[in-house]
């Protein structure tokens, strides 16, 4: 496996086809090998970035203490068969002078454009950068960011990018919570009252498929723990699915999670 950090070198080892693409922010965990195992079975050369990108972490937020270890992430994409690590530094992919930005309008808006004003701006132009870098013929994405996912497929679709989004469902805990590098971050008992969320989108689920209000459901498992800070419960559609979508945050940690109500990945 080679590992690359800057743009130049990645142009320079990365060939023209055959390559799937999997982004991440590092700090590996099974959800993200879930993305590794569905690229290596579908592309000749696989490859991955870790890069923590400042510009979709709002001020305030925990770009300082997003989990970073890569000596632990580049052993896991060595062992899921990773040909090639894109891992650049900051001022590689920003540097002086940058000033180009992609703005995705209506997928950005509401859910997590509404929390975090200028995330997914961060998001887009990154994963352009990134498609324009290692010209990718695939690209694997997760559920378990749903709004992402679906601002990545406007994106590629609104500027005819040459590459092919797929997605891959959340993988979670035994206990239901999903696989997130922030999970890191909680304590013991904010880790114990999280699994309320993954509770209420599997309540909302069963009610929608009852005919009932999936959200006032989802809603009703959240309000019964009071330490929970709940900042939104709401169904969206993204390119024919419908998902149940909820934000809340445990102690200074934010999660989000969502469940399918209708369509398929
Ligand atoms: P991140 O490193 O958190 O930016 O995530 C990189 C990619 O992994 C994104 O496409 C995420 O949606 C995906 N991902 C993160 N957590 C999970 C999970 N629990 N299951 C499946 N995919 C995930």
């Amino acid at each position: 496996m080679k590992v690359v950090r800057t743009v130049d070198d990645a142009r320079a080892a990365i060939p023209s086809a055959g390559v799937g693409l999997v982004p991440t922010m590092g700090a590996l965990h099974a959800g993200h090998v879930a993305l590794l195992r569905a690229a290596r079975a579908e592309n000749e050369t696989l490859v991955a970035s870790i890069f923590v990108n400042p510009t979709q972490f709002g001020p305030g937020e925990d770009y300082g203490e997003y989990p970073r270890d890569e000596e632990r992430d580049l052993h896991v994409a060595e062992a899921e068969g990773v040909d090639l690590v894109f891992a650049p530094s900051v001022d590689g992919m920003y540097p002086d002078g940058f000033q180009t930005w992609v703005e995705v309008e209506q997928v950005a808006r509401g859910l997590e454009g509404a929390a975090r004003p200028e995330h997914f701006r961060g998001v887009a132009t990154a994963c352009l950068k990134l498609f324009n870098i290692v010209r990718p013929a695939r690209a694997y994405f997760g559920q378990k960011d749903a709004q992402q996912a679906a601002l990545v497929e406007q994106l590629v679709r609104d500027l005819n990018v040459p590459v092919e989004i797929r997605l891959v469902s959340t993988v979670r805990d035994e206990d239901g919570l999903a696989l997130s590098s922030r999970n890191a971050l909680l304590s013991s008992e904010e880790r114990a009252t999280a699994i309320a969320l993954p509770r209420a989108l599997s309540r909302g689920k069963l009610a929608f498929a009852s005919g009932e209000d999936p959200i006032a459901a989802a809603r009703a498992v959240l309000d019964a723990e009071p330490s929970l800070g709940v900042d939104y419960v709401e169904t969206a559609r993204f390119n024919g699915r419908v998902h149940l979508l909820a934000a809340v945050r445990a102690g200074r940690t934010r999660l989000i999670d969502n469940v399918l109500l209708e369509g398929s990945l």
